[in-house]
């Protein structure tokens, strides 16, 4: 099974262009994001989601153990599902023994690491001012896509919510463990000659295409 691993920090807009990919019907992506998986367990009271909302709710990492009995499960299931398909994944691997345990397990097979660049006083506007759908799960932004009435979501009118962990506290901790994972993962990947970096501090439409043609 191929897989293409999304790098980037939080709000770098990796979400947001694996989304992209995987439903354009040309093209036969699985979007896989492991923070969505999560909340996921924590919307429907999972074990997995207790555990997970403890570190979620203050900006840090899942631990290991944990995320890779998640993927090796995940993995499996889509392994039996779409056998053809190709993986986007997002938000994993975030350290080094993720990476490491993506890279020998099973049947797997990282094909290319895209890393979305983004400066960081751009990802602080980005993920404070995020307003998300509690019913379809879209996405806003207060000043660079505010819905057409405050608060209500543009496609189905449901409410409008921020994450708890897009807070302004909770952000400055995510980014700054992010920073501290970031590195060794870029030079995994980059001494594998499987690294690609994007500039993703520009109009999302400009970023598809330049991925689209990377993935080619
Ligand atoms: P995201 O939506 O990718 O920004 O992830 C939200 C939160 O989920 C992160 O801040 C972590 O607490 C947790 N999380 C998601 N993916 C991972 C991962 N691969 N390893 C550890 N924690 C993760």
């Amino acid at each position: 099974m191929r897989v293409i691993v999304f790098l980037g920090a939080p709000g770098s807009g990796k979400g947001t262009q694996a989304k992209q990919l995987s439903t354009a019907s040309a093209l036969s992506y699985v979007h896989l994001s492991t923070g969505d998986i999560l909340r996921d367990a924590i919307r429907r009271e999972e074990p997995l989601g207790r555990t997970a909302n403890a570190y979620m709710s203050k900006g840090n990492l899942v631990p290991d153990e944990v995320m890779l009995d998640l993927i090796n499960s995940v993995l499996s299931r889509v392994e039996s599902t779409s056998p053809s398909a190709t993986i986007l994944m997002d938000g994993f691997p975030r350290t080094i023994p993720q990476a490491t345990a993506l890279d020998l397990g099973g049947k797997t097979r990282v094909g290319m690491a895209v890393f979305f660049s983004v400066p960081e006083s751009v990802l602080i506007a980005r993920l404070t001012g995020r307003r998300i759908c509690k019913v379809c799960g879209a996405s806003f932004h207060i000043e660079f896509l505010p819905p057409k009435h405050n608060c209500v979501c543009d496609k189905c009118g449901g409410a409008l919510f921020q994450r708890e962990d897009d807070s302004r506290d909770v952000v400055i901790n995510r980014l700054r463990v992010f920073g501290s994972q970031n590195e060794p993962l870029l030079e995994h990947y980059r001494l594998s000659n499987r690294l690609v970096t994007i500039d993703a501090d520009r109009p999302v439409e400009q970023i598809h295409f330049d991925i689209v043609n990377k993935l080619r």
